[in-house]
This record gives structure tokens, C-alpha cells and sequence, in this order.
């Protein structure tokens, strides 16, 4: 027998074994490709494996488990596959770590957000620390908050981690000290009001240059300001920018926009408030405010971390540690695309779901209802550990896991 048809056959018993008796060829051909490397003849290599299947699948259970023990004796030895071990953080200091997640909150949480939530937690076990569940509920237009939201996500949280949220934080509910922080940047003319039509403050910052309220008087953008919250203006008519420079590479952290105008009623707070704060300036605040010493997000936020460290150093204030990982493409996961483009909405309204606990989506409530247990979830991202690379994961990747954990709960 040549070194392929033994990898073949040895292969061939042990995908049987592991699965009632019936191998099949494909991830048979996958472990040989990974036992000899790539072949020239494909061909003879697919026909190879698909008569040793054969062969191996005319025999009982019993039979292929002995002839493997034969060939392969620690074939069948129960290896825990172990969680991949959390890097340090640096100036981690035992029991006094605080992390936050903040998922969105215009949709349920599904998939995509529980890596957060897991690498998150993990991070506060192995310190004894929090991690903080923060609403980032401060657009009431464009990301107004879903109905129910709020005690939905507790729920997921609770499920998934098998403990409450240590400590929770409604952005909404503090739109005051934003305001208060937002009149300190403008004391300290680090900020101003600028009426600028959008696409000129967007040419204006595309070309480095600054517009005419750029230079006003700190009390000119004082007295627009307290306009602003008075409810003098619209929508689109003024915003508050914070300074930073404007010859930065990336346009994007020039001058940025840290409030706006909206007037939609928010669900928590009614109409009480008509300016808001963007994203990024009320997580500045936040992080702060409830002493966030690491945050753990995905590097589509490094920008967002570039701004918010103009407003840091104006302050005086230490900017916790930051740590990026790469994207995550998941594939194989039914609807994941209709929920992070919010159409899902709309076809539960259709009635094409049942509604976001349907088990034909990856939302956590749908997962939970397939039977797929938290464990499984956890251990699917912990094994993929803490990398900028960006990664790929599969929801057979996580069925197998959970089977796995499964088998183990029942023996
Ligand atoms: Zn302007």
C-alpha cells in the first residue's frame, strides 16, 4: 500500500467511525490533501478515496473501529479541544479591569456581535474585572432603538454568558454630561458650531480647508450652541465640531461632527432633547466616565479611536488601551446579511419569519431556539483567539462544536 492509499484508508475508517459507519469522501480527501500536500491528479486522488469510502462503508461499525485502532491505535482518544489562550493585556491589573461592548441597538444581536461579547467577558474573568453592557442609543433617526431592545439584549447577554450584565449603561440617559463636556470643549476653543451646508463642510474638509465658523469667537459659538439646545434650529442646519488638524491624511478625522440635530422621539427620552451626540463622542465620554481601562473592538473602529483621542489630550484625560481584531467573514449563515442590512424588519412584518427568535436565523434568540448551546458559541470564538488578521468562520464550523459539546452532555 503506497503512503496515499494508507492516508486514504486510515482517513476513510476514522470520518466512518465518526459518523455511524459512513464516511464521506470529501472531507476524506481534505484530510489526505492535508497529510501528503497537494497533488498533481485530483482526479486519481477523488477516485482513490471514493473506493476506500466504499470499501470502509461495506463494513460494520465494529470492524472499521478495530482495523483503525490497528493502523492508527490513538485514533480514537478523546482530545478536549482546549480555547486557544488569551494574550495578556499590558497594565492588566487583577480585579481592577473594566471592559465595555456596546452593540448596536437598532437590531437584535446576532452572531457577528457575539465575538465581542465573548472575547469581552473572557477578558473580565481571566481579571476578575466588568465589562459594562453600554446602549449606544443616542441616534433616534438613523439608528432609532428597536422596540423592546433593551430587555431583549440583557436576555441574549444573560443566555450567552450564563451571568448578568455586571453594570449597565444607557447613553440616553446621559445626554447632560455630554452637553456639560461638549461647553468645556468650547471654553476651551476646541470646539465650535459650524451652519455649513453638508456638502460644503464635506469639500471644506476634503481639501484641508477650514470654513468660515472655524475662527468665530468663543462666545458666538457659546451663543449658538446654547441656541441649539434651545431648539432653534433644524435638522441639517448646524452642527458642533470638535478641532483636530486639518492637514491629517485622513480627511475623515478632520474637524469631525460630535452633535447634531434631530428631533425624532426617542424612546427612553421622548422629545426632552433635540441636539444628540455622535457615536464617537459619546463613547469618548463614556469610556471615561465609568473608568474603561482596555477596549476590545473590531479595527473598522481604529478611526474612531483617532478622533477620539484629539478630545483625550484636550481634556487631560488617558485614553484606556485599545485592541483591534480583523473582520470576521462568516459564511454559511442564513440571513446574517438581511440582519446587518436591518431588512429583517421588514420581513418579519412580512411574516417571512416568525419573528427574530426564528430558528432560521442567526440572531442569538434564533440560535438559542436551534438548540445551539452558549458553550458552543464561546468556544467557537475563543479558539479563534484575539488577531488583527482578518478570519473566516463557518456555521458548520460552529454546528460541529456544538455536536461535540452535545455527545459530551449525554455520556
Ligand atoms: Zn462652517
Amino acid at each position: 500500500m503506497d503512503k496515499l492509499e494508507s492516508l486514504a484508508l486510515k482517513w476513510a475508517l476514522k470520518n466512518a467511525v465518526d459518523h455511524e459507519g459512513k464516511a464521506s469522501a470529501g472531507p476524506v480527501i481534505n484530510k489526505v490533501l492535508g497529510g501528503c500536500g497537494p497533488q498533481k491528479d485530483m482526479k486519481a486522488l477523488g477516485k482513490l478515496v471514493a473506493e476506500t469510502a466504499r470499501k470502509v462503508n461495506s463494513m460494520s461499525v465494529e470492524e472499521q473501529r478495530k482495523q483503525l485502532l490497528s493502523l492508527w491505535p490513538g485514533a480514537l482518544d478523546k482530545k478536549e479541544e482546549k480555547p486557544r489562550e488569551l494574550k495578556e493585556l499590558p497594565s492588566a491589573e487583577h480585579g481592577r479591569v473594566v471592559l465595555r461592548i456596546a452593540p448596536n441597538v437598532n437590531g437584535p444581536l446576532h452572531i457577528g456581535h457575539t465575538r465581542g461579547i465573548i472575547i469581552n467577558d473572557a477578558y473580565a474573568q481571566k481579571y476578575a474585572g466588568k465589562m459594562i453592557l453600554r446602549f449606544d442609543d443616542t441616534d433616534p433617526e438613523t439608528k432609532p432603538p428597536m422596540p423592546g431592545i433593551y430587555e431583549k439584549q440583557v436576555e441574549d447577554f444573560t443566555w450567552l454568558l450564563g451571568h448578568k450584565p455586571q453594570q449597565v449603561s444607557h447613553a440616553s440617559d446621559r445626554i447632560d454630561r455630554y452637553y456639560e463636556v461638549a461647553s468645556q470643549l468650547l471654553s476651551l476653543d476646541h470646539a465650535y458650531t459650524c451652519s455649513c451646508a453638508r456638502e460644503k463642510q464635506q469639500e471644506l474638509r476634503r481639501a484641508g480647508k477650514p470654513c468660515a465658523h472655524r475662527g468665530q469667537a468663543r462666545a458666538e459659538n457659546e451663543r449658538s450652541w446654547r441656541e441649539m439646545l434651545a431648539g432653534k434650529y433644524e435638522k441639517g442646519d448646524i452642527v458642533l465640531k470638535i478641532k483636530t488638524d486639518l492637514s491629517h491624511p485622513n480627511p475623515a478625522i478632520r474637524d469631525w461632527v460630535a452633535f447634531r440635530v434631530a428631533k425624532r422621539a426617542h424612546p427612553r427620552q421622548g422629545t426632552k432633547y433635540c441636539v444628540w451626540p455622535m457615536l464617537d463622542f459619546a463613547s469618548l465620554v463614556d469610556d471615561h466616565d465609568l473608568g474603561v481601562t482596555h477596549i476590545i473592538r473590531g479595527k473598522e473602529h481604529m478611526m474612531g479611536t483617532e478622533r477620539q483621542e484629539y478630545v483625550y489630550r484636550y481634556l487631560g484625560w488617558e485614553y484606556p488601551h485599545v485592541f483591534y481584531w480583523g473582520r470576521v467573514k462568516l459564511s454559511g449563515f442564513d440571513g446574517i446579511d438581511k440582519i446587518s442590512k436591518s431588512l429583517f424588519a421588514k420581513e418579519i412584518a412580512a411574516g417571512k419569519y416568525t419573528g427574530w427568535d426564528d430558528p432560521r436565523l442567526p440572531t442569538v434568540a434564533g440560535l438559542r431556539k436551534q438548540g445551539i448551546l452558549p458553550q458552543a458559541i464561546r468556544e467557537f470564538w475563543l479558539q479563534m483567539g484575539l488577531s488583527e488578521r482578518d478570519v473566516s468562520a463557518s456555521w458548520q464550523a460552529l454546528e460541529a462544536i456544538n455536536e461535540r459539546m452535545n455527545r459530551q452532555k449525554s455520556i
